[in-house]
């Protein structure tokens, strides 16, 4: 039975050889045409346009690499200097990399036989970002595909160890947090942010209050909000939940990063007395998504989430005793090799490469809303605590309503003209534009250019 010329050829070696190099090239003149800032960030098509771009009747015959430009083209350039939107990272160019071998070794890593060098590696990542965040011997977790099912495993364990009761979060908490604690059948009692947007133990104090005879089994923090980026006071967080015996989780999918510099890991003082921690390194990290890292205080925890045995796939006995086997820790089976993307990016550049990343993502975010509250025309929103910056354009003396109708049709404007890229958030004081700074490589030239680009479309 021989195999067909198709099959044979679609794993030719050499085929593979040739559209690689095609590809590594493109994407090389991509980085370079991004730093030069040109070209637009967002290719804005409306949805039904673009799918009727993107509909085929039939497939087969195209050439790989001329479909991957076409789709790089119309995709939103997250590495061009002049986008400043969410929390997403221009991704390490060697992680890419790192990531291609991933995808072309394929190790599933449920099991260590399917990991044998992925699985000891994940351990390594897992371990130093433990030890990042000064959390004691003994601590450990997984990592997973992303902080929103991070939350998840988190609060799976805290419910495990806890039994069943209510958790009291941040009103500025990522919408997963809610979803999480919908799924493990808690009620999410939501506790009012200061005016600085941190939770405060008086806040938390009153949540738990108004629960009733309900009974609350944990508290969730965030280290970096979403919305604001603001860090909460986890010191103080974590004296209140040990004196209530309450389970501590720190969502630090955003803010976890500041661990590794140590002019910002000050923000995190108390994180190393969380009961669990998620981690993205697909943030300050700049690892490609996904890479999330759901750490326990005490390892064991990592295996309380999914207290289930699949004896087909894992060993026998109870999955402590078979702590190589990852899988037991995670909802997922198959999972991408993900840390070795941060272990060689680790190894490759140094610690110190990465707070000198986060140094600068802050710098420029202080740089941006110094302009701002320089300007007559806009208003920032509250200082940042990292590289998050909310601000509006003050219209011309316009309040309420209409403030919050300038500011939304601005950023419509700025998603359809597509030279910048900036998000919104609605704030209690009102609608607010929402820079992330991920890019290292911005200029405080393009911050002004940001400004004077927003300006240009108001008058427009
Ligand atoms: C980004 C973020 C999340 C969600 O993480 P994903 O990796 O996008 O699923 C959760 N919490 C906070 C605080 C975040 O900033």
């Amino acid at each position: 039975m021989a195999v067909p010329p198709e099959i044979r050829d679609a794993y030719d070696p050499e085929r593979f050889r040739a559209d690689g190099h095609r590809v590594i090239d493109a994407l090389a003149d991509a980085l370079a045409r991004w730093q030069r800032r040109d070209g637009l960030v967002l290719p804005w098509r409306s949805p039904e346009e673009a799918r009727v771009i993107w509909a085929r009747k039939s497939f087969g015959g195209a050439d790989l690499v001329d479909d991957l430009r076409r789709i790089a083209a119309a995709s939103t350039a997250i590495a061009h200097p002049c986008c400043f939107a969410h929390q997403v990272p221009p991704p390490l160019p060697g992680a890419a990399l790192a990531e291609l071998v991933s995808a072309m070794l394929n190790n599933g890593m449920a099991v260590f036989e399917m990991g044998p060098a992925s699985v000891p590696i994940e351990f390594a990542v897992l371990d130093w970002m433990c030890a990042r965040l000064g959390l004691p011997d003994g601590a450990s977790g997984v990592l997973t595909s992303g902080g929103s099912l991070g939350n998840l495993t988190a609060l799976l364990a805290m419910r495990h160890a806890r039994g069943d009761g209510d958790v009291i979060v941040s009103s500025d908490a990522h919408y997963s947090i809610d979803r999480a604690a919908h799924i493990i059948g808690a009620r999410a009692l939501a506790a009012e942010v200061d005016a600085r947007h941190h939770l405060t133990v008086a806040a938390v104090e009153r949540a738990l209050a108004s629960a009733g005879d309900r009974r609350v089994i944990g508290i969730v923090a965030a280290a970096g909000s979403t919305a604001t980026g603001a860090f909460d006071p986890l010191g103080e967080l974590a004296d209140l939940a040990a004196a209530r015996g309450l389970w501590l989780h720190v969502d630090a999918a955003h803010g976890g990063g500041v661990a590794v510099s140590p002019k910002h890991r000050d923000k995190l003082r108390g994180i190393e007395r969380a009961d669990s921690v998620v981690w993205d390194a697909h943030k300050l990290l700049m690892m490609p998504a996904l890479v999330t890292a759901v750490l326990f205080r005490r390892g064991d925890d990592a295996y309380g989430a999914f207290a289930t045995e699949a004896s087909y796939l894992f060993a026998h006995g109870p999955p402590a005793d078979h702590w190589w086997d990852l899988g037991t820790r995670t909802l997922e089976c198959t999972k991408r090799m993900m840390a070795i993307e941060l272990w060689c990016a680790l190894r490759v550049h140094g610690e110190a490469w990465f707070a000198q990343v986060i140094d600068r993502q802050c710098a420029l975010a202080e740089a941006l809303a110094d302009r701002i509250e320089a300007s007559p025309d806009f208003e920032l929103a509250l200082v940042p605590e990292c590289n998050i910056v909310c601000f509006r354009h003050r219209g011309d003396g316009i309040t309420g309503a209409k403030l919050d109708a300038h500011n939304r049709v601005l950023r419509e404007r700025v998603v359809h003209d597509g030279r910048f890229y900036i998000v919104g958030t609605q704030l209690p004081t009102g609608y607010f534009l929402r820079s992330t700074i991920m890019n290292p490589l911005i200029e405080e030239s393009d911050l002004d250019a940001l400004l004077a680009h927003l300006r240009e479309l108001c008058r427009a």
